[in-house]
């Protein structure tokens, strides 16, 4: 059952969101849920302000929701999670931390820990999601990456080594898959305005002594040359750009949307 280009319905599919109580993850469920895709949300806490979160999304956009807890830094719990779905047409691999250190003084279980939750989590989460789409011969796998899948800053050793493991993982089942009617694809963002960024923002006003409009373009957008940020509606818009049949060929590959940070 194949959607039509603009008039995009993903009413029927399922897409479980790694990480989407906030940030990106939160913003591609939305955008996936207006489509009328059943969404799946996860992270690892289990409130009820988790629940509700579903519960809005649900009202919003009359579709079905859902939370499942499960905790991406472990592997039983990954695949656990898809398995509880009991259906995973489009999986979109989200979850990540990030830990800033020299690397000789990079503590041990950071590493550890951002290996798990930014890279292996895709691993076990594609290996358990991939019989159902076989089974169904259609199937769409997004890794979100990051701009630092494609290049590196100093002190980001594990974040950035992660992601450019996300990068080659997704073209390798790029290729495991392939002609099979599922693609899996990496989407890298630059900066992203998610409540995590925007939390710090007073903070940078106040270190640079600067103005909210130049903190933003002068300190943290540094290194995007439109010296603006992304937004998760536009990571949104990938992700369903990804799951239309214009994206139907489109495999194995990385799709920046950072304001032109690694073009330079
Ligand atoms: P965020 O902190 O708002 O979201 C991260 C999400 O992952 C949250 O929902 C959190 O609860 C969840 N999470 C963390 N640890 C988890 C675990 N162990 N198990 C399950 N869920 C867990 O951050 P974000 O900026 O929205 O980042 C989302 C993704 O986008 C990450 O992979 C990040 O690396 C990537 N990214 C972000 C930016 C940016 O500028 N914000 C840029 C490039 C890439």
């Amino acid at each position: 059952m194949q959607q039509k280009g603009a008039d995009m319905d993903l009413k029927g599919k399922t897409a479980i969101i790694t990480g989407s109580n906030s940030g990106i993850g939160l913003g591609v469920a939305e955008e996936l849920a207006k489509a009328g895709a059943t969404v799946v949300i996860n992270s690892f806490t289990d409130r009820p302000e988790d629940h509700a979160l579903a519960a809005r999304i649900a009202a919003d956009h009359g579709v079905e929701a859902r939370y499942i807890a499960a905790d991406m830094s472990k592997a039983e719990d990954c695949r656990a999670l898809i398995a509880k779905a009991g259906g995973c047409d489009i999986l979109v691999n989200n979850a990540g931390i990030q830990h800033v250190a020299p690397v000789e003084d990079f503590p041990i279980d950071k590493w550890n820990q951002i290996i798990a939750i930014n890279l292996s989590s895709a691993f076990h989460t594609i290996a358990a999601a991939l019989p159902g789409m076989r089974a169904k011969g259609w199937g769409r796998i997004i890794d979100i990456a990051s701009a630092h899948g494609l290049t590196a800053s100093p002190y980001k050793s594990a974040y950035v080594a992660s992601k450019h493991a996300v990068v080659g993982l997704t073209k390798t089942v790029a290729l495991e898959t392939a002609g099979q009617g599922i693609t899996c694809n990496a989407i890298c963002p630059g900066y992203v305005l998610t409540p995590l960024v925007e939390a710090q923002i007073p903070d940078q006003m106040k270190v640079h002594n600067m103005d909210r409009d130049t903190v933003i373009r002068e300190v943290m957008l540094l290194r995007q040359p439109s010296r603006q940020f992304a937004t998760t509606e536009q990571i949104g818009g990938t992700v369903l750009y990804l799951c239309s049949p214009y994206a139907d060929q489109v495999t194995g590959t990385t799709i920046s949307v950072d304001g032109g940070w690694t073009a330079l």
